[in-house]
């Protein structure tokens, strides 16, 4: 297999010194120095676990012999899903967001795990489905965009409705440009379905500091005036750096059943 790259696990991150290990694990609390005074910020520090949730998180995205990381299948209707045996988390997000490139970073000590993209034009869109041992199952849905086809809202929209051991939706937001227009193809699904999301921001390592706290607030700001799904901390992640990739593993831990009670750090 590949070698994991630098970061991708937490013992790589706890050589690093504090300020630097703050920004990779909890990159939204090292933003919290360069708000204004008086800004909410209790918002960011709802879900903030202790190393040993977040070392008992990366166990799970950590495969061996006992306990096997792999891609299962794709499926382009309802009918061809595994059966819903796991508790479940979907990602979804406009194409081109770094939705690959997030679950592989997640994967990334499980590096037998083969995340396919099916970028070609044209080509049929598959919701991937990827089985975490015996704990849960990960989906990456279809990517979105301005000519998403009708298919495509189907698709989802029937995965969303009917998929009843889905515990968790992350609708991934491109940190750079912020929320679009056609964001809201997929917030407003959400919504009306009542499913539970959160929102993650990508490519957090290519915004500069000023682009990045205007769209954290921004999509904090729509988030309470406009939504009652959506968990109000928003997450923030690189690929690259693996900023956030720690906590997004714990997250994903928590809520599917797997980790229950999350000490705070
Ligand atoms: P997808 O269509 O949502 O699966 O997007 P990809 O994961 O393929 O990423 C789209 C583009 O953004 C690619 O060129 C990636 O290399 C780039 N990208 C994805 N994530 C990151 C990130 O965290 N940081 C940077 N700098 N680039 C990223």
């Amino acid at each position: 297999g590949r070698a994991s790259p630098p970061l991708a696990a937490l013992s790589q991150v706890l050589r690093l010194e504090r300020s630097r290990r703050t920004g990779i694990v909890f990159p939204l609390q090292k933003l919290e120095r360069y708000l204004a005074p008086g800004t909410d910020t209790a918002r960011f520090r709802l879900f903030q676990p202790g190393l040993a949730a977040l070392q008992r998180a990366e166990a799970l995205f950590r495969s061996d012999r006992g306990h096997p990381i792999d891609y299962v299948s794709s499926a382009v209707r309802m009918d061809h899903a595994p059966p819903p045996g796991l508790p479940e988390v979907c990602f979804i997000g406009r194409s081109n967001v770094g939705k690959s490139s997030l679950i592989r970073a997640l994967f990334s000590l499980a590096p037998e795990v083969e995340v396919r993209v099916s970028k070609t034009p044209g080509h049929t869109k598959k919701m991937n489905f990827f089985k975490v041992g015996k704990y849960f199952t990960l989906v990456d849905m279809p990517g979105y965009g301005y000519r998403a086809p009708q298919d495509f809202v189907e698709m989802v929209e029937a995965y969303l409705q009917e998929r009843r051991n889905l515990k968790r939706t992350f609708l991934l937001i491109d940190g750079v440009v912020g929320l679009q227009k056609t964001d809201n193809i997929a917030v407003e699904m959400l919504e009306e379905f009542g499913i539970p999301y959160v929102m993650v921001l990508t490519k957090i390592d290519r915004a500069s500091r000023g682009v990045l706290l205007k769209n954290v607030l921004e999509i904090q700001e729509f988030v309470k005036e406009n939504t009652q799904g959506c968990f109000p901390q928003l997450f923030l992640v690189s690929s690259v750096e693996f900023s956030g990739v720690h906590l997004l593993r714990c997250f994903v831990a928590h809520v599917t059943g797997n980790l229950p009670t999350v000490e705070a750090s």
